[in-house]
């Protein structure tokens, strides 16, 4: 806070398009989406128009013992998105139909949509008259929201160690952070020894265990930690075969950012259930969904006086607004084809990456198709970190701002996530202000050492 006082803060007014100005009529390019959530950039059309046509029906209408018109409409719609994108992974042997991603329940933000999860993991348990599974596992460096129970299943100590004595206790197997490995090895000699362990947690505690959860591809608040290929399928396949429900957060990857529509696909991999918000409403609202298979759905489904009712419900659940929002953003990533657009993007970020991997204190350079972080180390060689203390990740960004572009680091991870309608030139210039920025950000003063490329250090 003393920080925040002692700088002038920037009070955002109005946006448009890929930009957003501030109350002294000052632009910036938008560099993280609004906080990872913006698709279409601000003010799209289509949009706005749709918000505006549902407030001449109605603003607000509770989901509890009732509907509302624009809900249905997008859980269809989403219903039909997921099993068009998870195709190919139907056909599996082992996915039975009754494991096929079918039913919506609505809640509004992405934490939200993980305590629906983790509370309807553990419940099917329940359902299914299976006793003992009151525990899950997560990641070291996972990040799923700032509830307590989203916290619980966390593992930045950052965000996360405060809370300690109020979270229920879950098993942490090792985050797949190949840069700096836990295990101490290296991918691929390593073998997935990280599996390894997980098998190992799963084998000792598999009775206890209702649902494993994760970040598909991409631990983003972690640091955008990213999985090595073939990391995924491995978990989802320690799952089966050891009787684990598999949670799939795709709050921050979900809604194209990975280059998929859901990052799961990437590895053909079907999570029994999925939590997704962010992106769904193109950036406009706030609305979450938490998807799950038939098979859970069916352990809920009972006589009224067998109390199998999922006592989960928030106030502003299904929001009409919100709904019509996500309806008119599903229909433009369609119309739009922006998955196929993203690809010559994420080819010219890919190249950029690879290109500052030289620079004298860039330690890794990682992406997962539109989501790429930068990680900053104040010695290349050692991989010695910069004390976080020191705000290296922020200096970057306080460059960034001085020309005209918002970014918000992760520590010292500098953090590229811009909407995916961004265009290739304003992408390129985002790009060259980050590049200069961490230039400046990590120049040592009166030093003449150059490093390999570009560094003017
Ligand atoms: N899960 C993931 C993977 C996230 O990245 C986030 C937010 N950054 C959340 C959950 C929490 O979402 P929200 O901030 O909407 O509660």
């Amino acid at each position: 806070m003393k920080d925040w006082i002692k700088e002038t803060p920037i009070i955002i007014a109005e946006g448009r398009d890929c930009f957003i100005k501030d109350i002294y009529g000052r632009w910036y390019l938008d560099g993280v989406s609004s906080l990872w959530v913006n698709i279409f950039g601000h003010r799209k059309q289509e949009i706005d128009d749709a918000i505006k046509e549902q407030l001449d029906k109605i603003a607000h209408t509770t989901l509890l013992g009732l509907s509302n018109v624009p809900a249905i409409k997008l859980a269809e719609k989403l219903i039909r998105i997921v099993q068009e994108s998870f195709q190919n992974v139907q056909s599996f042997p082992e996915q039975s139909k009754r494991k096929v991603l079918s039913k919506v329940f609505y809640s509004d933000n992405g934490s939200t949509a993980v305590e629906v999860a983790l509370k309807m993991a553990f419940q099917y348990w329940r359902h299914k008259g299976v006793d003992g599974k009151n525990s899950f596992v997560s990641l070291n460096n996972a990040y799923h929201g700032d509830t307590l129970g989203a916290v619980s299943v966390g593992g930045v100590d950052i965000f996360h160690k405060a809370f300690g004595p109020l979270l229920f206790k879950t098993y942490k197997a090792p985050s797949p952070y190949c840069y700096r490995c836990e295990l101490g090895k290296t991918y691929p000699d390593c073998k997935y020894a990280c599996l390894k362990k997980m098998e190992d947690i799963f084998k000792g505690h598999s009775a206890k265990i209702a649902g494993m959860i994760i970040e598909p591809l991409v631990q983003a608040a972690g640091g955008m930690i990213t999985s090595p290929p073939g990391y995924l399928k491995g978990v989802r396949k320690l799952c089966d075969k050891y009787n684990i429900l598999m949670i799939a957060d795709e709050v921050a990857t979900g809604f194209g950012r990975t280059g998929k529509m859901f990052a799961c696909e990437h590895e053909d991999v079907m999570p029994d259930i999925m939590c997704l918000s962010k992106g769904i409403t193109g950036g406009y609202m706030p609305l979450a969904v938490t998807l799950a298979t038939d098979e859970v759905y069916k352990a809920f489904f009972g006589e009224f006086k067998e109390l199998k009712t999922f006592f989960h419900g928030h106030s502003y659940t299904g929001n009409p607004l919100a709904c019509a929002a996500a309806i008119a953003c599903l229909d433009l990533f369609k119309k739009e084809e922006v998955l196929k657009k993203l690809q010559g993007k994420i080819n010219i970020l890919e190249t950029w990456l690879k290109d500052i991997s030289d620079l004298r204190h860039v330690g890794d350079v990682r992406n997962a198709g539109f989501i790429a972080g930068v990680e900053l180390v104040k010695n290349k060689k050692t991989k010695e970190p910069y004390n976080w203390a020191i705000k290296t990740g922020w200096k970057v960004a306080y460059h960034a701002r001085e020309k005209g572009v918002l970014i918000r680091p992760l520590g010292n991870v500098i953090v590229i996530m811009p909407p995916l309608s961004i265009s290739e030139q304003n992408l390129k210039q985002l790009l060259k202000v980050i590049e200069e920025s961490i230039i400046e950000a990590t120049a040592k003063k009166h030093s003449t050492h150059k490093s390999k490329g570009k560094s003017i250090e």
